[in-house]
């Protein structure tokens, strides 16, 4: 708003980056970078999904310990933050839910939703995929493993983006930890720090 010193050029651009983060590692972080110069975002908001109440197949971290290590993660990065909305809603996260409450918090605001090509895939499988669009701008990003293509969103209501090729994914780094396997360099140092502070995926 008006005293902030940003010229007022345009609406802002702001990024929105869901994800479990069970840990956050350098694929989501990269992603965000690109996707954050390609489309001159102002910020990236990093939002870490809230507790699935049901016994899901797998049991997720609590979310206290994925949302502090992707505030470690992002906290040096003057345009990351870090949302609690999906964790302080409470039960499954939406993502029409996140991108609703997010608009309510951030008036005169274009909203980026950045997704990799495998949710991406699933886009129109989602709760109220037709509102969905409506509330913000698709960016797939291009992931190791994964086919990039438009799930058949209306015209202009995706784009596709190829950023660096990183074959990381948060399974493969909590299967290197239960088996001893060093996560150097895949995740930020700070949350290889955390995780064995708290002995997280230690037992799986
Ligand atoms: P898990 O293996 O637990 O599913 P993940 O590595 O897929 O974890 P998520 O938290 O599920 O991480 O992903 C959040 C978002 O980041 C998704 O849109 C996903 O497609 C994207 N993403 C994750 N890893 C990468 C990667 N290496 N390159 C590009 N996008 C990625
Ligand atoms: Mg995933």
């Amino acid at each position: 708003g008006p005293g902030n010193g940003r010229p007022q050029l345009g609406k802002r651009r702001l990024g929105v980056m869901g994800g479990t983060f069970d840990p956050i590692h350098h694929g989501h972080l990269v992603a965000a970078s690109e996707v954050a110069a390609a489309f001159h975002l102002d910020e990236v908001v990093f939002v870490p999904t809230g507790q699935p109440w049901q016994k899901s197949h797998r049991s997720v971290s609590p979310a206290e310990d994925r949302y502090l290590m992707t505030v470690i993660a992002t906290a040096e990065n003057p345009q990351f933050s870090v949302s609690r909305i999906d964790i302080d809603r409470g039960g499954p996260t939406y993502t029409v839910d996140t991108l609703r409450d997010l608009r309510a918090l951030n008036p005169d605001t274009d909203l980026f939703f950045i997704t990799g090509a495998d949710a991406l895939a699933q886009i129109l499988t989602w709760r109220d995929s037709e509102e969905l669009i409506s509330l913000a701008h698709f960016i797939g990003v291009t992931r190791p493993g994964h086919h990039l293509n438009d799930p058949g969103l209306p015209e202009g209501g995706v784009s596709l983006v190829e950023v660096p090729a990183l074959a990381i994914s948060s399974t493969d780094c909590r299967a290197r930890v239960a088996n001893g396997d060093p996560i150097w360099y895949l995740v930020p140092d700070g949350v290889v720090r955390y995780i064995d502070k708290r002995e997280l995926y230690r037992g799986e």
